[in-house]
């Protein structure tokens, strides 16, 4: 029975971010070991509960050693990067032997003492196991793919929808490519290339017609004409991640078997299309006062269903502190009634809100705690309407059958505004963010999420029109020459002015 070693160790770095990634902040989201991981996994739509059902399917006995993931945010420190990369690297070396290692990875993880965190924890592995095992890594399509990644692992194979509801086939890729290597059908072998650009194929955006699926076709097409091809990924990159090879990617699994010897030619193809088109989104964020006018006449029109605002600079998802103000502010200020807003991450606040109990008035200065260029808090009258421990399980297509604890969480009602507090931060991509807390989101009028993209998957049946306002006042905002990136390859779109 072949035996597979299995782990995920997630994240995606956004390092201009000033929270660093430390063992607590993978606690609060996710860190399991051993017999825990097929328990919280199996049966769901995850790369890990893929790689379950595949071990019972090709009759795997899967060693499980750690599945780790945290929300985004600043770079990871080195004694998390240390004890979750030595537990794998362990297990790999103590429990063996192995006749394959699968991987849940994001590929945009920039650890305090190494830009390239996958790359780094891969070559620590091929250092215990040699060159020839297989190990297969599954990446999110908003992986910065490094040339150390695509030359140490076997098999590299991406997502290929935004928001992310293919992890699970992602996954199953991936594990059923390790199968054929092992049964000695393919010899896979990864290259990957990339251009002149940090932000392209409209971020990887897979809801309407547009560069995403478009380019996505293009590779079908041309893997379909070139036997031996196994895989392509386009990976639209992390921008908000400085470092040299930050951008969008074309990644290629060939058989040293079958395929081409020289995939060169693929990948130019594929990337000068996403080059052409570069400058095409399928989604153009409002700026703050734009935005508060579109949700004033969407408001004012009738029709069933919520209106739907994501306030995009601020996405957790993407590193966001969750604590801008800047859209609740301006919601507060013009009076907009039947709002939910999730939500709100202040510790201090929460607490006051626990302390006073459910019925209270108090007063609070919410949010804005960040400093440096950010608003302040809001200083504000709101009564507390619920406090609650924060547990449910995913609902939506993104991650269903996810059990979180995001902890203790109140309802603060100011004015005609329903706002979650929380104390840790994590995008609001299900439901579940408001339903925990007794709020139902089809009830309100307007409901507001800090999220950029994953809340349409859950969120978007619910709407009658989707916004998208982007208020500058946060670390994912999309004007990404205001971040000052200093060590990225230069030039590079959209930073640099470049010809056509
Ligand atoms: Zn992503």
């Amino acid at each position: 029975m072949p035996r597979i070693l299995a782990a995920a160790f997630k994240h995606e770095t956004n390092t201009f971010s000033p929270l660093p990634t430390d063992l607590a902040a993978y606690a609060a989201r996710c860190l399991r070991h051993g017999a825990d991981i097929p328990a919280y996994f199996r049966g769901t739509a995850t790369e890990m509960g893929a790689f379950i059902d595949a071990a019972e399917h090709y009759g795997w006995e899967l060693v499980h050693t750690v599945a780790a993931d945290a929300t985004p945010s600043g770079k990871v420190t080195r004694a998390a990067f240390d004890t979750i990369a030595g537990t794998i690297e362990t297990a790999l070396r103590e429990q063996g032997p192995f006749d394959a290692v699968l991987l849940c990875l994001h590929g945009a993880m920039v650890a305090e003492h190494v830009d390239d965190g996958e790359g780094e924890l891969v070559r620590r592995l091929r250092a215990v196991a040699g060159d020839r095992l297989p190990i297969g890594i599954t990446l999110d399509l908003h992986a910065n793919v490094t040339d150390a990644m695509a030359r140490l692992a076997s098999v590299i194979v991406s997502y290929r929808t935004y928001p992310h509801v293919d992890q699970y086939d992602t996954g199953k890729r991936c594990a059923d490519l390790i199968a054929r290597t092992l049964d000695g059908a393919v010899d896979p072998v990864c290259t990957v290339a990339r251009g002149a650009m940090i932000d392209a194929v409209d971020h990887g955006r897979t809801t309407a017609p547009g560069p995403m699926l478009e380019t996505l076709a293009h590779a079908d097409t041309l893997r379909a004409q070139a036997p031996g091809v196994l895989d392509i990924g386009i990976n639209a990159g992390f921008p908000w991640a400085d470092i040299e090879a930050a951008g969008p990617s074309v990644v290629i699994v060939r058989d040293r078997k079958a395929g081409p010897r020289d995939t060169t030619p693929i990948a130019a193809t594929l990337l000068e299309r996403i080059w052409r088109d570069r400058r095409r989104t399928t989604v153009q964020p409002l700026p703050l006062p734009a935005g508060m006018a579109a949700i004033r006449d969407a408001l004012a029109r009738p029709g069933d269903g919520i209106v739907l605002v994501a306030d995009c600079a601020d996405n957790p998802g993407g590193g966001g502190l969750e604590d801008s103000v800047a859209l609740l502010g301006a919601l507060i200020e013009a009076r907009v009634d039947t709002v939910a807003f999730g939500m709100i991450c202040d510790p201090a606040t929460l607490q006051a809100c626990v302390a006073a109990g459910a019925g209270a008035t108090l007063a609070v200065r919410l949010g804005g705690h960040s400093g440096g260029a950010f608003q302040g808090p809001l200083a504000l009258q709101g009564q507390v309407m619920s406090v609650q421990p924060g547990q449910f399980t995913f609902t939506g297509p993104m991650s269903r059958g996810i059990a979180l604890d995001i902890g203790t969480t109140a309802v603060l009602r100011v004015g005609g505004i329903d706002i979650v507090v929380a104390g840790t931060r994590h995008q609001v991509l299900d439901p579940g963010f408001f339903t925990h807390a007794g709020l139902d989101p089809t009830r309100y009028a307007l409901v507001v999420v800090k999220s950029s993209q994953h809340f349409r998957a859950a969120f978007g049946p619910m709407a009658r029109q989707i916004l998208v306002i982007d208020s500058g006042d946060g670390l994912t905002s999309f004007d990404l020459a205001a971040f000052g990136h200093t060590r990225v390859r230069r030039p590079v779109h959209p930073l640099d002015e470049l010809p056509d």
